[in-house]
């Protein structure tokens, strides 16, 4: 892994993470290791450590540090966990999965960003990953079932095919609500039928599109 701009890494794990009730250790670690600053444009390289999401290629975003972090300690992610991602985007949040479980499954839509990040994953080593083009509301459902589920994008109901390829015991974990601003959403699926949802914090995130979620032009 990349070491450079380390100090950075730390100081925004102990600012924007620990200062704000981060607590797991192994994210913590996770976060301190993954070089954000190789997953945004060249011209927002220099504040890749700053406290808000930034805007990477065909009009999506990286999420917030905390947000990436908040979302991955939700899941309570264990070194055995098989893990899908809806929305790779960067690949960043895939990339801090990654030395977290044993395997991260992606879902991208936008084929130029799922190149781009694909490139990142190879030319870090990152060898537990693998991902694929198509609309991720419907899952990854000949790799289901899984311990977790993170969706990266809003969407405006909780997909039912997430739900089906959710493990008994599994946790999704996915903003819902508006098309410009959500409520993050903790699901544990209890029994084959049986939910527990718990509302988190509001959150904003680009639109989820796909047949589970909200019509797109393409
Ligand atoms: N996790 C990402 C990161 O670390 O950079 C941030 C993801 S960005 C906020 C949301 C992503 O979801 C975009 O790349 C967008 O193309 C993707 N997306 C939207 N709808 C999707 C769908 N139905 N299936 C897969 N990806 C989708």
């Amino acid at each position: 892994m990349d070491t450079s701009r380390s100090d950075e890494r730390h100081a925004m794990v102990k600012e924007q993470l620990e200062k704000r009730g981060i607590r797991d250790p192994r994210v913590l670690q996770a976060m301190r290791d993954v070089p954000r600053h190789l997953f945004v444009p060249p011209q927002f390289q220099n504040k890749a450590y700053e406290d808000g999401p930034l805007p990477i290629e065909s009009g999506q975003t990286i999420s917030q540090p905390y947000i990436v972090a908040s979302m991955i300690e939700l899941i309570e992610p264990q070194p055995a966990f098989r893990v899908l991602e809806v929305g790779v985007g960067s690949g960043y949040s895939v990339a801090v999965l990654s030395p977290l479980v044993a395997q991260v499954y992606g879902v991208e839509r936008d084929s130029a960003l799922l190149a781009q990040a694909e490139t990142k994953f190879k030319e870090m080593g990152l060898a537990n990953i693998q991902v694929k083009l198509g609309d991720g509301t419907l899952g990854w459902e000949d790799e289901s079932p899984f311990d977790a589920i993170l969706v990266t994008a809003g969407s405006p109901r909780v997909p039912s095919s997430l739900l089906a390829q959710l493990k008994v015991g599994g946790v999704l974990v996915i903003p819902v609500g508006k098309r410009e601003e959500q409520n993050l959403m903790r699901v544990v699926k209890r029994s084959k039928d049986g939910y527990q949802e718990k509302t988190l914090y509001p959150v904003r995130f680009v639109p989820l599109i796909g047949k589970e979620g909200w019509p797109g032009a393409g």
